[in-house]
């Protein structure tokens, strides 16, 4: 998915950006309030991870404004140690998770993997479809007994068909969330990986839905 990563202080930053596009994810980060509204307005983001104190103003009234506006997208803040206060606030203004820095990066993963299964409607991260088997919690699937290996985008593209069971997924968003501002999209890169992870998962693994999409799922 695509993930929006608001943080003003750069050593963090970067480390919190680097592991969630090592989970496979798009991260496009931004370190103010004004810049983080123009990205909201411009991308259809699966999650947020939001600091509270930025330079041109507090994260909680981002938050909030989303809320009001009736934007329910996850968002996990990122806040300090001796900001309870701050964490009961966003935790009322409608956060759906929070981190105290300094984080474990690892407990980072965890916490987006488990809000967007549960924003998706699925908090069980064991799921099942024809011969395949599918653990979003360890990054792993098996088709029939035996353990496939998926580069970071083959992934992301299946972590993406996965969300809904039965929702149809357009190429255009796809792209959206494999590719984050920094990268340079071809043209036929989604067909290439679905082609992959076909050869990979079975050719039934993954319908195509004429001028629309693909799910999960033969038929
Ligand atoms: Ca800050």
């Amino acid at each position: 998915m695509r993930v929006l990563l608001i943080e003003d202080e750069p050593v963090l930053g970067q480390a919190v950006q680097e592991q969630v596009a090592a989970d496979g994810h798009a991260v496009d980060w931004v370190a103010r309030l004004d810049e983080a509204d123009a990205a909201l307005r411009a991308v259809d983001y699966g999650l947020v991870l939001l600091d509270l104190h930025l330079p041109d103003g507090r994260g909680l009234d981002l938050l909030k404004t989303l809320r009001r506006g009736g934007d329910q997208r996850p968002v996990i803040i990122l806040t300090a140690r001796d900001q309870i206060s701050d964490r009961i606030e966003g935790l009322n203004a409608g956060a759906d998770d929070y981190l105290v820095k300094p984080f474990d990066l690892n407990e980072l993963s965890a916490r987006v993997m488990a809000v967007s299964r549960r924003y998706a409607g699925n908090p069980n991260p064991l799921i099942s479809s024809g011969k395949l088997k599918i653990d979003k919690a360890a990054r792993r699937v098996w088709r029939g007994e035996e353990a496939i290996d998926l580069t970071k985008r083959e992934w992301a593209i299946l972590d993406l068909l996965t969300r809904r069971a039965t929702a149809v997924i357009s190429k255009e968003q796809m792209e959206e969330a494999l590719y984050d501002f920094g990268s340079e999209i071809e043209s036929n890169t989604v067909e290439v990986h679905i082609s992959r992870l076909r050869k990979k998962l079975g050719r039934d693994a993954i319908h195509t839905v004429r001028g629309v999409g693909y799910r999960l799922g033969s038929d």
